[in-house]
């Protein structure tokens, strides 16, 4: 028995946690997972690799067929190929973080990501992390949730993944790096950082991972197939659709 083929928008602020919480849901119910926060990070990789100027649209969309995101071994999209070298662990680098809410503010290249992600949504059982997936990807989607958490508490957890002491000089620098994505996120003029109207908010301070994981699969069961003894049936897997 599988849940009503829904397409599942998430969005939500620099780690929030939108690619863990996210991928841990599709798995609980079966369905596919996308991180579109890939394309853009690659794109940036490219950038700076070939120190293109990132104000440029014609130079940034010229890069977007080099760029292609990949399952992983439990089929996730959540790894990204640069002309067919896996590039998923180099364009998490702190460079890429500096530089991809720049990159990402360009219309154009914004635009020449769109059918891209829709196609991948075709299809539905699938969440699909970004920012703006849920107000223009997938403004259809027939679930969108806004993941939140204060600054603070992201950058608290950001800390903890990289071994960094929480409350030392170079976490205050995590949490200044944070907030300056995220008002660059929120203030860019195409596509900004907002929740959709219709988004489900989940705030996630104070929250484990596994309540926030139970939360997001909470809200795709009330949408979904509200059946019993859904959750857990099928791993995430299906590779790319669209
Ligand atoms: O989600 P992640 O932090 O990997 O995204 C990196 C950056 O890519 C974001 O800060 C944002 O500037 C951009 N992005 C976007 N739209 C999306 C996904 C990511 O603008 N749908």
């Amino acid at each position: 028995m599988t849940l009503r083929p829904l397409v599942v928008a998430l969005d939500g602020p620099a780690s929030s946690g939108k690619s863990s919480v996210g991928a841990a849901a599709a798995r609980e119910v079966g369905y596919r997972f996308c991180d579109t926060g890939l394309l853009y990070r690659a794109i940036t990789w490219l950038v700076l690799q070939r120190r293109i100027d990132q104000a440029d649209p014609a130079a940034l969309v010229a890069l977007v067929g080099e760029v292609e995101l990949a399952t992983d071994q439990e089929g996730r999209l959540a790894r990204v190929l640069v002309d067919e070298m896996d590039v998923t662990d180099l364009v998490h680098a702190p460079e890429v973080d500096r530089h991809v809410s720049e990159v990402s503010r360009v219309a154009e290249l914004r635009a020449a990501l769109l059918d891209r992600q829709r196609a991948i949504a075709t299809g539905g059982r699938i969440v699909v992390a970004g920012r703006d997936i849920g107000t223009v990807v997938l403004p259809g989607a027939g679930l969108k949730i806004f993941l939140d958490a204060s600054a603070e508490e992201r950058a608290r957890r950001r800390a903890e993944e990289r071994g960094i002491d929480p409350h030392g000089p170079v976490a205050r620098v995590v949490l200044a790096e944070l907030r300056r994505r995220d008002d660059l996120d929120r203030n860019r003029p195409v596509a900004p950082l907002r929740p959709a109207p219709d988004a489900v908010h989940i705030v996630t301070d104070g929250n484990t991972f596994e309540q926030t994981v139970a939360e997001v699969v909470a809200a795709i069961q009330r949408v979904g197939d509200p059946a019993p003894g859904l959750a857990g049936l099928s791993p995430a897997g299906g590779g790319v659709a669209g």
